[in-house]
C-alpha cells in the first residue's frame, strides 16, 4: 500500500469498478424485499450545488446501507427540465449575444433551449457519478422523456374527464407595449414621479395615480381601525363619476395605508395585484376595462378606445371641468413595474389559465399523513405540510414559457377568431393582434410556423387531445408549471402504469429532499399518487436542512460566498465533503458549510488509511515469521473463542454496540448520529485503544483475528458515507480476506452479535 490515500488517483476508477459489476442494477428478485428511492432531480438549468450534493450523500447512505443489507435497492437518478427557470437561464445567455427570446419562434427557442439542456444534463450526470452516487444509470430519466410526455398528459387527461382542471382568470404582469406576459422575475421595480390625484369619490376624497382606471373600480376601502370612516363599512355610497352616478360598497381591509393620501382607496381587482387579493377576499366583481391592446374597453364609455395614457389625460380634465378634482400631488414617488425588455409599464391583468381544483386531491393527501401511512421526518417539520393542506388553494398550472410540456388544449381557428396571437411573419417581423384581422393579411400556416403566443379568451371553445384534432387548430402555448411533470417524478420513473418496475418497486421507500421544496413538490407528489394509483408514491419523507454559506448567509452570486462543492471534492476527497456535510446536519436543520469539518474528516480519511497499512504490515510480518494462516472469526471450532482476552470481548462488544447505533440511527434518519459513532469507534477505540494494545500482544494470531475482524466490519459500516477509501482498502487488503475478488459494495452488512 502507498503511504498516502491519494483520492484524486483513486476515485473515478473505483467508480467505474462499481457500475461495470451491476451492484447500481437490482433485480426483481421475488425472494427479496426491494427498497426505492427516486432522486429529486436536479434542475437542467445549471450544474449541482451544494444542498444537492448533500441529497446525494444521504440518499447514497440510505441505499448503500440497504443493499448491504439483502435489499433489492434501486435508486433512480435523472434530471428536471425546470421550465421557467431554465429558460431564464437560457435568456440571460441570448442576451449576451444581443438576442432575446423575442427574436425567435417556440420552436425554434425550444430547440436551441434543448441543445443548452443536454450540455448541463451531462454535467450534472458526471456530478452525481464524482459524488459516487450508487444510482441506476439504467434507468435514468428527463422530465421530458417521451414516456414522461405521454403520462403527464394522460394525466391531464384524466383530471379534465374528472372535472378536476379548469380555466378561469388569473392576474399576471402584462405588458401591452410587448403583448406577452411577463413573470415575477422578470418584471423590474423602479422609482418614479407620478402626479398623485385626489378626486372626490361620492363622500369621500381619496388619492390615486391611475384616475383611468376608475371604470374598473367594484368597491372602495379603508382600513378597519380608521376611526375616520367606521360608519362608512359595509355600507354602500353613491359615487358621480364621469359615466354617472353609481353604487360601491366601502369594505375594510387591512392591506389599506392610513397613512397613503386620505386613507381611502378605490379597489380596481381587475387592475392591481393587491386590489385583486382583497377582491378575492371580499368577494368583489372583477370587471376589466383595459384590453390586452393597451386600450380602454367598452365599459369605459365615451373613453373606449384610448391607450392607457390618452385616457389618463382625460379623465383627469373631465374631473377638473365637473369639478371633482381637489388637488394634484406633482411630487408623487412610487414605485412601478415595469417588462424587463423594454422598460415598458406593466399593466396588472386578468387572463384565462389552467387551473388543478385541489379540494379532492387534498383531502386524500391530508389523511395519510394525519394517519401516519406517510411519515414525515423529522417530526417537526409536520406541522408545515398540516398548514399547507389546510391553505392549499386551487393551483393554477400554466406558465407562459416555451420550456416545458405545452397543455394539450387545441383551439378551433375557424371558432375562436378572437384568439389573441403573436407571431414572427416570414420576414421574422413581430406581428400581435387578433386573429381574425390577421388572418386577413396572412395564412394559417405562416401564423402557426412562427408562433409565439396566443391568449385564449376564457369562454374559448378548446379540447383536449394529445395530438392535432384538425387542420384548422393552434395549441395552447402555455406549458405546465414545472411542479405538475416532477409531482408525477415516482410514477414516471417507476414506468407507471403497466411496467413491471412498477409493480415491484412502488411505492418509493423514502422521499428525501430540502425542506423548502415541501409544498411545491412533495405534497403534489402525494396528491399525483393518491389520485392516480391509490398509494402513497413513498413511505417516509426525509427533509434535510440548507447548507447556507460560511458566513451564515444564504449562499448567493451577488454576495460571492457561494461554495463550489468540485473545489472541495478536488482538494480533501469526495468522501471528506460527504462525511463533512452529513455531520454538519443535525436532524434536519440548516447549518453553515462545515469547511471545519471537512477537513477534519479527510484526517480520519489518512487515518484510517494507515490503519490499512499498519495491519497488512503486521499480517505479512507474522506469516513470514511463523508461517501460520491467522484463523477467521468467528472460529467455528470454538477455539479462538476461548482464548480471547478481556480487551478482545470488549473491542468486539464495542463493534455490536456501534452496529446497533448506526442501524438505529439510520432507522430514524438520524444521519450525523450514525456518522459520528462510526468515526468514534474507529479513531478512539479501534486506532488508539485496542491497536496500541495489540502491538504488545504475545498471542498475535488471536489479537490479528480479533483486529481484522473488527476493522473490516468497521470498513462496512463506513462504507455507505466514505464510499470511496472503503472500497480502495478493501481490495488493498483483499489477500487477507475470505473471499477476494468480492467488492465491498456488495458485501452483506454486519450482523449485530454475529462474530465472522
Ligand atoms: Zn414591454
Amino acid at each position: 500500500m502507498e503511504k498516502t490515500y491519494n483520492h484524486q488517483k483513486y476515485e473515478e476508477d473505483v467508480y467505474k469498478l462499481w457500475e461495470k459489476s451491476g451492484a447500481f442494477t437490482p433485480k426483481k428478485d421475488p425472494k427479496k424485499k426491494p427498497y426505492t428511492i427516486v432522486l429529486p432531480p436536479p434542475n437542467a438549468s445549471g450544474k449541482m450545488h451544494t444542498g444537492n450534493v448533500l441529497m446525494i450523500a444521504i440518499e447514497d447512505i440510505l441505499i448503500r446501507w440497504k443493499r448491504m443489507q439483502g435489499y433489492s435497492a434501486l435508486w433512480i437518478p435523472g434530471t428536471d427540465h425546470a421550465g421557467f427557470e431554465t429558460q431564464i437561464t437560457f435568456e440571460r445567455r441570448l442576451k449576451e449575444q444581443g438576442k432575446s427570446r423575442f427574436d425567435f419562434d417556440r420552436a425554434t427557442l425550444y430547440k436551441k433551449i434543448w441543445v443548452f439542456v443536454q450540455e448541463n444534463k451531462h454535467l450534472i450526470e458526471d456530478q452525481i457519478r464524482s459524488m459516487g452516487a450508487s444510482v441506476d444509470w439504467t434507468r435514468n430519466k428527463f422530465t421530458l422523456d417521451p414516456d414522461v410526455l405521454e403520462t403527464v398528459v394522460n394525466t391531464f387527461k384524466k383530471m379534465f374527464e374528472d372535472r378536476l382542471v379548469y380555466r378561469a382568470d388569473y392576474m399576471v404582469n402584462y405588458c401591452p407595449t410587448c403583448g406577452t406576459t411577463f413573470a415575477d422575475l422578470e418584471v423590474n421595480h423602479k422609482e418614479r414621479k407620478d402626479p398623485l390625484y385626489y378626486m372626490k369619490y361620492g363622500p369621500f376624497v381619496l388619492a390615486t395615480v391611475r384616475p383611468e382606471t376608475k371604470f374598473g373600480d367594484t368597491a372602495v376601502a379603508v382600513h378597519p381601525n380608521d376611526k375616520r370612516y367606521k360608519k362608512y363599512i359595509g355600507k354602500e355610497i353613491e359615487v358621480d363619476g364621469l359615466l354617472g352616478k353609481f353604487k360601491l360598497k366601502v369594505i375594510a381591509d387591512k392591506f389599506v395605508d392610513p397613512e397613503f393620501g386620505t386613507g381611502v382607496v378605490k379597489v380596481t381587482p381587475a387592475h392591481d395585484k393587491n386590489d385583486y387579493e382583497a377582491g378575492k377576499r371580499h368577494h368583489l366583481e372583477v370587471k376589466p376595462v383595459i384590453g390586452l391592446d393597451g386600450k380602454l374597453n367598452q365599459k369605459a364609455g365615451r373613453f373606449a378606445g384610448l391607450t392607457i395614457n390618452e385616457a389618463r389625460k382625460k379623465v383627469v380634465e373631465d374631473l377638473k371641468k365637473k369639478g371633482l378634482l381637489e388637488k394634484i400631488d406633482e411630487n408623487y414617488v412610487h414605485t412601478v413595474a415595469v417588462c424587463y425588455k423594454g422598460g415598458h409599464d406593466i399593466e396588472p391583468t386578468i387572463l384565462p389559465n389552467w387551473f388543478v381544483k385541489v379540494g379532492p386531491l387534498k383531502e386524500p393527501a391530508h389523511e395519510v399523513v394525519k394517519k401516519g401511512k406517510v411519515k414525515i421526518y423529522p417530526k417537526w417539520q409536520e406541522v408545515k405540510y398540516h398548514r399547507w393542506m389546510e391553505s392549499m388553494n386551487d393551483w393554477p398550472i400554466s406558465r407562459q414559457v416555451v420550456w416545458g410540456i405545452r397543455i394539450p388544449a387545441w383551439y378551433s381557428t375557424s371558432e375562436n377568431l378572437n384568439l389573441q396571437i403573436t407571431f414572427l411573419n416570414k420576414d421574422k417581423v413581430t406581428k400581435s393582434g387578433n386573429l381574425a384581422d390577421l388572418l386577413k393579411e396572412y395564412s394559417l400556416d405562416e401564423i402557426r410556423g412562427g408562433l409565439q403566443t396566443l391568449i385564449a379568451p376564457a369562454d374559448a371553445k378548446f379540447s383536449i387531445s394529445d395530438k392535432n384534432p384538425g387542420k384548422d387548430y393552434l395549441q395552447e402555448t402555455d406549458t405546465f408549471d414545472t411542479w405538475f411533470s416532477s409531482g408525477q417524478w415516482p410514477l414516471v420513473t417507476l414506468g407507471y402504469p403497466n411496467s413491471s418496475d412498477f409493480k415491484y418497486f412502488y411505492p418509493a421507500d423514502v422521499l428525501e429532499t430540502a425542506w423548502e421544496i415541501l409544498r411545491l413538490w412533495v405534497s403534489r407528489m402525494i396528491m399525483f399518487g393518491l389520485y392516480l394509483t391509490g398509494k402513497p408514491p413513498f413511505k417516509d419523507v426525509y427533509l434535510h436542512g440548507i447548507v447556507r454559506a460560511m458566513d451564515g448567509r444564504k449562499m448567493s452570486k451577488s454576495l460571492g460566498n457561494v461554495i463550489n462543492p468540485e473545489e472541495y471534492q478536488e482538494e480533501f476527497g469526495t468522501d471528506a465533503l460527504r462525511m463533512g456535510l452529513i455531520s454538519g446536519t443535525a436532524n434536519g436543520h440548516d447549518f453553515n458549510f462545515p469547511r471545519d469539518k471537512v477537513i477534519a474528516y479527510r484526517n480520519f480519511a489518512n487515518k484510517i488509511w494507515n490503519i490499512a497499512r499498519f495491519i497488512n504490515l503486521m499480517f505479512e510480518k507474522y506469516s513470514e515469521e511463523t508461517g501460520i494462516n491467522v484463523p477467521f472469526l468467528p472460529d467455528k471450532k470454538n477455539k479462538t473463542q476461548k482464548l480471547l482476552k478481556k480487551e478482545d470481548k470488549q473491542i468486539l462488544d464495542d463493534l455490536n454496540e456501534t452496529t446497533k447505533k448506526v442501524d438505529n440511527s439510520l432507522e430514524k434518519y438520524r444521519f450525523a448520529d450514525a456518522a459520528e459513532a462510526i468515526y468514534h469507534f474507529m479513531w478512539d477505540r479501534l486506532a488508539s485503544d485496542y491497536l496500541e494494545k495489540t502491538k504488545n500482544r504475545e498471542d498475535k494470531e488471536i489479537s490479528l483475528s480479533v483486529l481484522r475482524h473488527v476493522y473490516f466490519n468497521s470498513l462496512k459500516l463506513l462504507h455507505p458515507f466514505m464510499p470511496f477509501i472503503t472500497e480502495v482498502i478493501w481490495q488493498e487488503l483483499k489477500d487477507l480476506r475470505k473471499r477476494p475478488d468480492q467488492l465491498l459494495i456488495s458485501t452483506p452488512w454486519p450482523v449485530i452479535n454475529s462474530k465472522d
